[in-house]
């Protein structure tokens, strides 16, 4: 199968989505050549904002690896994935990304992503969401006992 395949078939879940009442999103990971997993946006029928094409076949793929990164695989989405998406596709180190439809065709169809690219850039005080910074004695402890945990699995 070619890129163009895989993408193909990124779009024909998102359209079987769709078409279903789900949002119209599909995604396929792809590993030496084969699918290893693949998804349809799930955020209305699991009731999971986070639960994009693109995070829920991350999931799935990392379960049938038994790993935590997707280092040699390559993503296939049948639109340009939203920050959220990206910041998942760099934690879980893809080797590669191709999308079909581009975020200004998401925008138009009612999924308009601009927002949160604009809100990452701005400053904490001017976010639509507040992020309140409140430093405690304890903040850093966290890192801390990472850094003296001989057992951790760094990542
Ligand atoms: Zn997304």
């Amino acid at each position: 199968m070619t890129q163009s395949d895989f993408l193909a078939r990124s779009i024909e879940l998102a359209a079987a989505s769709a078409a279903s009442g789900g949002g119209p999103f599909g995604a396929v990971i792809v590993k030496d050549g084969q699918v290893l997993a693949e998804a349809s946006n799930q955020v209305t029928s699991s009731c999971d904002p986070t639960a994009h094409a693109e995070v829920a076949a991350i999931r799935l793929a990392c379960e049938r690896l038994g790993d935590h990164q997707l280092t040699g695989c390559t993503l296939y989405s049948s639109c340009e994935p939203c920050p959220m998406c990206l910041g998942a596709i760099y934690w879980a180190r893809l080797d590669a990304v191709y999308f079909a439809a581009t975020r200004e065709q998401a925008a138009a169809a009612g999924f308009d992503d601009s927002l949160i690219y604009r809100e990452v850039a701005q400053p904490l005080s001017q976010r639509q969401i507040p992020f309140h910074h409140l430093e405690l004695t304890e903040s850093n402890r966290p890192f801390h006992e990472w850094s003296l945990n001989v057992d951790k699995l760094a990542y």
